[in-house]
């Protein structure tokens, strides 16, 4: 990689922190109470992530696992059928003061919502995440900026701990590594990643039906809410410094018209991320009264991360998000502002 973020980073997990968490792990899970925590609205990694490392502690004989996240409590449709739901609790239900808290898939402690007391009220924490953003909170920091998702660190830690893969936790750890990487096609798709893909599916699973559910059903009226969507979208092709952005949004009213819950919206960049005329691609997806959700991509030459981190978000360099305030045309004001500011360093 050629970007200067990439280079300023940790090469790796230091050996102190896997040892910590190994250690932790082995002396409060035997009678702790250990708490899993993922991000607000859920995606792949983050709920595959955590529920995959619940299913190897359930396997080592903890008790008591609680997993769960902040916000709605909601399942995506297409996760309905993930291994390990059973673990999962409402945050109004999460114990206060867990032994070993740990937590996944998690760049800011803004993304803990309401759970983020549980850091301070925790006898211990660790924390696993692969956000280049990552802001560094938490006890014991499994982070690794270089890993294509939260889920390659799981595997690492889950292998520390000598925690066999069996199918369940296979099937999670795959939903997760193929929603993070696009289906193995995105920028961190490296050896590693397919040995790792391999060692899941040699579990047993079946990926073409994983692939089925997770990416390639929606209902009639999401299509149809996309076609409303895709239909408003913009293309600016002097915007980000000359390199083309391409943008749309979706109501709240959207979402009601074509009876549809907030989370099919996450599947909408895809198609507008193909846009060939445009490196950088956004969405804004409002979640209240004047707030939205901005979902930023961008093709390779602009750093989206730098945009979001920049208006109190955060992600990776080519994918990343934010909450903008007003009107879409104000959120689009200020990424305009950012992607000129980026691109002219
Ligand atoms: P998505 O656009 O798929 O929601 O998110 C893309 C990436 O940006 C993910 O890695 C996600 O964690 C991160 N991201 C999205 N929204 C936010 C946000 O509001 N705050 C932070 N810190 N990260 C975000
Ligand atoms: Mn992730």
């Amino acid at each position: 990689m050629t970007d200067t973020v990439a280079r300023a980073l940790p090469a790796a997990i230091p050996d102190a922190e896997w040892s910590a968490a190994v250690r932790m792990v082995r002396e409060l899970a035997s009678g702790g109470r250990v708490l899993l925590i993922c991000h607000v609205n859920p995606d792949g990694d983050a709920l595959g992530s955590m529920l995959g490392f619940a299913l190897g502690l359930r396997s080592l004989g903890v008790a008591d696992i609680q997993a769960t996240f902040p916000g709605e409590f909601e399942v995506p449709a297409p996760f309905a059928a993930m291994p390990g739901l059973d673990l999962l609790v409402a945050a109004g239900e999460a114990w206060a003061d867990p032994d070993l808290l740990i937590i996944f898939d998690v760049a800011a402690e803004s993304r803990l919502g309401a759970l983020a007391d549980r850091l301070d009220r925790a006898r211990e924490s660790i924390v696993l995440d692969h956000h280049a953003s990552n802001t560094g909170f938490g006890g014991v920091q499994l982070v690794d900026p270089h890993a294509a998702a939260t889920s390659v660190v799981v595997e690492q830690l889950l292998d520390r701990l000598d925690i066999p893969l069996d199918r369940g936790i296979a099937e999670c750890l795959y939903i997760a590594l193929s929603t993070d990487t696009g289906s193995f096609r995105f920028d961190m798709t490296t050896p590693r990643v397919h040995e790792m893909a391999a060692r899941l599916i040699a579990t047993g699973l079946r990926p073409a039906e994983i692939s089925r559910r997770i990416f390639d059903s929606r209902p009639f009226g999401a299509m149809k809410l996309f076609a409303d969507v895709l239909a408003r979208a913009e293309l600016e092709p002097g915007a980000a410094g000359g390199l083309g952005l391409v943008w749309t949004y979706a109501t709240l009213d959207d979402l009601a018209r074509h009876e549809q819950r907030p989370y099919v919206l996450d599947a909408l960049i895809d198609p507008v991320r193909c846009v060939a005329e445009a490196d950088v691609s956004v969405v804004v997806k409002q979640v209240a009264e004047g707030e939205w959700a901005v979902s930023l991509r961008s093709k390779g030459a602009v750093d989206v991360s730098a945009v979001a981190v920049a208006l109190r978000g955060g992600g990776h360099r080519l994918a990343a998000g934010f909450t903008g305030y007003g009107t879409p045309s104000e959120v689009m004001a200020t990424v305009r502002d950012q992607l000129n500011h980026q691109t002219a360093i």
